[in-house]
């Protein structure tokens, strides 16, 4: 999409091979790298079909580490435990937090 949303729906692959046949006509095409520029309004535009993973990868990196060291009540032993997850020593359900 326009990164201007200026509505634009149309825009140019910057990197592309085109294929077409013998007589010079447009057959098929194949994006070699995600670069685009909107045809509207001249902004270089983005796959939105991208984004997701990289908003991902954002919200992973300042995802706040849950982890916590906590002591067991049935078998007392001290875990590292990330979430919510069970003593790896006796299997007793624990709770961070
Ligand atoms: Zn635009
Ligand atoms: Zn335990």
């Amino acid at each position: 999409m326009c990164p201007a949303r200026c509505g634009g729906r149309l825009f140019r692959a910057l990197f592309a091979e085109v294929e077409i046949d013998s007589g010079g006509a447009y057959q098929d095409h194949r994006i070699v790298q995600p670069g685009y520029v909107c045809l509207n309004c001249g902004s270089p535009a983005f796959d939105l079909a991208e984004v997701p993973d990289e908003m991902a990868a954002e919200a992973e990196a300042d995802e706040v580490p849950t982890a916590a060291d906590i002591l067991c009540p049935v078998c007392e032993t001290l875990v590292h435990v990330e979430a919510d997850m069970e003593c790896p020593n006796c299997g007793a359900p624990l709770e961070v937090g």
